[in-house]
């Protein structure tokens, strides 16, 4: 294992996470308010300086199924924090969000009503109404372009799709701030740090790609109708008893930990119809499936912890490019014996809260000892590593500012960040190293641009 820790500290960070909360429009309950631990929120969370900014969504059937047996057998469930407004809401620069109706579409489309925090709801519309702010759709930068002595960048080069041109766009600051994988390939392809060699431990760019080990629980319950048109896509009740944060699991031989979470996720007709094992997944014998369990499945997930290896890495693609003849960024992964571990864990500790909810019929997935990562199956969509924080440049590929530690004035802001996956969804601490590095640069960089360490 590649195993770091973070250069900046949870305290440190804490007003950037309230502040990413009140931009985002955040629904929840805090268990933690300024250390005193408050009955019905999570009581294993990091001290909040605030509550959230907008109450709890209701609960649905499944959630409060789940959130009674959890709390029957000792647990402490709570409700999940939601980037989904539950009142009707402003936020501080006054763009605004109306109450969610539980349709059920928004987990993977955008939504009709700005319930959903996204960044159309929560910025871009602010950021549109500033006299000195441009973005360009169609638009894909190709390589961020490094001055001579290679430790400032000049500006981006980006493809104009409507003009099938290269543009050079000169920049005082660059900020990377598309997706994980995206920031990974295009500092490899810029080279904005050296690529990583799993071999030597040298290099720092694509180390430490990690990703979230997952398993859960499908139940069907004749007798219970449990409407699975009604949820939304951050919904349900929580337990965060075996997380990693408050236990150690040194004992079972495995390090890590994961939070347990029931909901409805979606209301999509086709998507969310869960069928026991053996249904035919096509003609008349999927069609009777449906007639018999349609709105009688509920289920529990674990979403776990995954570490940094020294062999899971990105790197640029010797043989295969894109349209634009830059090498692919390839990846090499697979899944590992402690993380494994970990999930049987949870399949063992599941089990029992499962058969105390007295379903007809019940089935485990979790990846077994010896399981092979397999791309084809949706798992996850938390990649996390790539270019790691760290205290030094020989370790990772950002400081504690998300700098580069090869140009200061480029900035890589995202998941890539992290040093490995601690089982949380990435979301919140992806904003809240944003606004933590964002500050720096209001504050210390633009009056004397430098390395900030
Ligand atoms: S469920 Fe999702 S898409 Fe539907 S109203 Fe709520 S936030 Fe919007």
């Amino acid at each position: 294992m590649n195993l770091r820790d973070y250069p900046v500290s949870y305290d440190e960070l804490e007003p950037f996470f309230t502040q990413f909360e009140k931009v985002a429009g955040i629904s929840g309950y805090a268990g933690n308010l300024n250390g005193e631990i408050r009955e019905g929120g999570n009581p294993f969370e990091g001290w909040r300086s605030e509550d959230f900014p907008m109450p709890p969504l209701p609960t649905t059937y499944d959630s409060s199924k789940f959130r009674d047996a959890a709390s029957a057998m000792g647990y402490h469930p709570f409700p999940a924090g939601a980037g989904i407004a539950s009142t009707s809401y402003v936020n501080p620069y006054g763009m605004q969000m109306g109450p969610c109706n539980f349709c059920g579409f928004c987990e993977r489309y955008g939504r009709y009503q700005y319930s959903k925090s996204s960044p159309q709801t929560a910025i871009l519309g602010a950021l549109k109404r500033m006299p000195n702010f441009e973005y360009r759709t169609n638009s894909e930068v190709l390589r961020v372009e490094l001055a001579e002595d290679g430790k400032t960048a000049t500006g981006v080069t980006y493809w104009d799709e409507a003009a099938q041109e290269e543009v050079f766009q000169p920049a005082d600051i660059v900020i990377l701030s598309s997706y994980q994988l995206n920031n990974v390939h295009l500092m490899l392809l810029s080279g904005l740090g050296e690529a990583y060699n799993p071999l030597t431990g040298e290099g720092t760019l694509g180390k430490n790609y990690a990703y979230q080990m997952n398993g859960g629980i499908s139940m069907f319950v004749k007798d219970e109708e449990f409407n699975p048109f009604v949820g939304h896509g951050a919904n349900g009740m929580i337990i965060d008893d075996f997380s990693i944060s408050q236990n150690d699991f040194g004992a079972e031989g495995f390090i890590g930990g994961s939070y347990w979470r029931s909901g409805t996720f979606n209301g999509q007709p086709i998507r969310n119809m869960p069928l026991p094992k053996g249904t035919p997944s096509w003609g008349a014998g999927w069609k009777q499936g449906i007639g018999e369990w349609y709105g009688h499945a509920m289920s529990i997930g674990s979403h776990g912890s995954h570490m940094a290896y020294a062999n899971n890495h990105l790197d640029l693609d010797p043989t295969y490019t894109d349209r634009h003849g830059r090498p692919l960024m390839r990846m090499a992964f697979n899944w590992h014996y402690n993380d494994l571990k970990m999930n049987q864990f949870m399949k063992r500790k599941m089990e029992p809260l499962a058969v105390s909810m007295k379903p007809d019929v019940m089935q485990a997935g979790f990846k077994d000892i010896g399981a092979q990562y397999d791309v084809r199956p949706y798992q996850t969509t938390h990649n996390t590593g790539g270019h790691i924080m760290a205290e030094n440049a020989r370790e990772g590929a950002v400081n504690r500012y998300s700098q580069t530690f090869k140009a200061h004035n480029v900035f890589a802001m995202g998941a890539g960040n992290f040093v490995q996956n601690t089982q949380y969804n990435p979301t919140g601490l992806v904003g809240g190293l944003a606004y933590h590095t964002v500050h720096a640069i209001r504050t210390q960089y633009l009056s004397n641009p430098r390395p900030l360490v």
